[in-house]
């Protein structure tokens, strides 16, 4: 299934190929202030579609994962590895996709905290 992505002002809009089997709430100390409820995807499945200068990036502690999120509305649509070797990963923000059922998406706990 294709589903459609995007932050609030449209400026980072995406699409993801795949099966919306559920997303993880991690507790780590970005995902936790984000609320962000992540869905990992091989980054192939991904394909931004509208980004400009807008798409910023954040890197913090070990430095393998990409934070990326709005310059103008501060959304966090999605993250990724740094790492451009290998197969990567996108891990899509399910917060930020167009008609999905939040309520109807599983939940998995992930102690991002202590990893
Ligand atoms: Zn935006």
């Amino acid at each position: 299934m294709l589903y459609k992505g995007s932050c609030h002002c449209g400026k980072v809009a995406f699409e993801v190929e795949g099966e919306l089997g559920g997303a993880v709430r991690c507790n780590c100390s970005i995902c936790q202030r984000k609320g962000a409820l992540l869905w990992a995807v091989p980054h192939p499945s991904m394909r931004l579609v509208a980004w400009g200068d807008d798409l910023g990036r954040y890197i913090f502690g070990k430095g393998v994962i990409a934070h990326r999120f709005c310059r103008t509305c501060g959304i966090h649509p999605f993250a990724e590895d740094v790492s451009q070797s290998g197969e990567r990963t996108a891990y899509i923000n399910v917060n930020c996709l167009d008609d999905v059922d939040l309520t109807a998406v599983e939940v998995f706990e992930f102690d991002g905290r202590s990893a």
